[in-house]
């Protein structure tokens, strides 16, 4: 359907999100079109970095997007989200003692967001609420944590993160943590996980906070999922066998977390999707360096210091040809080829700094993949499971682990 006859379409799916919305059974009357898979599939995101935007950038999501933000309400409801996890992150920049209170303040910035558009949103806790949210017409909001300094090597704080809503951690961002060793850097500092990561693992099983590996070094991200006992997910991840980038999975620990029954959610990052496309951007990175450095000196205050560098930086990325949506399709391709169709989900890293597809600008283009994917053969079934069915099987099966290791009779 072309673009402007499905955003047509679009108001009246919406209004008929009402109750029995959250069930996951085929409805009689469906026929395999791009609205009704969206409307009938638990549309799971499971990576937005829009908490800084938030925090640093006083974002609302009830405004329009702003130049080079890419998530708010409207382009949520337009692409059919039920469900997103906002993800807590630390700049590198900041200390490490400074994270903690960076991740609640983090935090804060989203259930304020909660709060404050009450007929759009609600916070869940479990695959129920999560549903329960989608079935009363709102988009339901977790969180996740990206790199696991705010826990300042306490595993105590993993319950208190639980609580705060946190269902999924990644051990690391792109450095090195008291946990594990991340992707990054180039020499390993524990060879995998330390002993303390292994611990932390064991407390999230036992919490029903799923394991991130997204960006974990390969040695840390297999023996995490060895570790855990409950399904793995690397939340924003494409593959490396069709572009040979660091931060993407290689076919073993594609299979490795499959095999753990988790999900592998793409990300839309053009850097990570197109080697070509990361070659360009790496270039262009390069060249404005001075201007980006001149940036930061100017700036006055801490907070502006890092954006107006980052913002540069991403004005020029967003400025070079960008990669068809048929590479995106071809990472998904490949990810249900080696995982099956059951592992494969989607984390769009939006607000993370990414430069999407061309033709993809925020979740209101979601029904231009779904499209791409029902044309290439996909069954509407499949659809809806890369889109969030599997994302919520593979939590309930957290949840489930979780009760069995807390349960009294073990
Ligand atoms: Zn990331």
């Amino acid at each position: 359907m072309p673009r402007n006859d499905w955003l047509l379409v679009m108001p009246i799916l919406l209004s008929c999100a009402g109750p029995g919305a959250g069930s996951t059974a085929p409805r009689a009357a469906a026929t395999g079109s791009v609205e009704d898979v969206l409307r009938d599939a638990p549309v799971v995101d499971l990576h937005l970095d829009t908490p800084q935007w938030l925090l640093d950038q006083r974002y609302d999501l009830g405004e329009p997007r702003r130049e080079l933000g890419q998530v708010n309400l409207d382009s949520m409801r337009r692409g059919g989200v039920g469900a997103a996890f906002f993800v807590l992150w630390n700049p590198p920049d900041l200390p490490e003692a400074d994270a903690h209170a960076r991740a609640l303040a983090l935090a804060a910035a989203v259930r304020a967001q909660v709060a404050r558009h009450p007929a759009d949103l609600a916070m869940a806790g479990s695959v129920d609420e999560l549903l329960a949210a989608r079935a009363s017409g709102k988009i339901a909001i977790l969180l996740g944590m990206e790199g696991a300094e705010p826990l300042h090597g306490d595993l105590a704080e993993l319950e208190r993160m639980h609580a705060l809503g946190v269902r999924y951690v990644g051990l690391t961002w792109n450095a090195h943590t008291a946990f594990a060793d991340a992707g990054k850097p180039d020499a390993p500092r524990h060879g995998g996980l330390s002993p303390l990561g292994r611990a932390a693992i064991a407390e999230m099983n036992r919490l029903g906070i799923a394991v991130d590996v997204s960006h974990l070094s390969d040695a840390s991200a297999a023996q995490a999922i060895a570790a855990s006992r409950a399904p793995v997910l690397a939340t924003h991840s494409c593959v490396r066998a069709l572009s040979d980038h660091r931060r993407n999975l290689p076919d073993d620990l594609v299979r490795a977390i499959a095999a753990s029954g988790g999900v592998v959610g793409v990300n839309l990052h053009s850097v990570f999707l197109d080697a070509g496309f990361a070659a360009r951007a790496a270039a262009a990175e390069e060249a404005h360096a001075p201007e980006r450095a001149a940036l930061a000196l100017e700036a006055a205050d801490p907070v502006e210091r890092r954006w107006a560098p980052y913002l540069a930086e991403l004005r020029v990325a967003h400025a070079l040809p960008r990669p068809p949506l048929a590479v995106l399709v071809d990472h998904v391709e490949h990810l249900v080829k080696v995982a099956g169709v059951d592992h494969v989900g989607l984390g769009s890293d939006f607000d993370g700094g990414i430069v999407p597809p061309d033709g993809i600008e925020s979740h209101a283009d979601l029904p231009e993949l779904v499209a791409a994917l029902l044309a290439r053969g996909h069954t509407p079934e499949d659809v809806r499971k890369l889109l969030g069915g599997n994302v919520v099987r593979a939590l309930r099966e957290v949840e489930r682990v979780s009760r069995a290791l807390r349960s009294p009779a073990r």
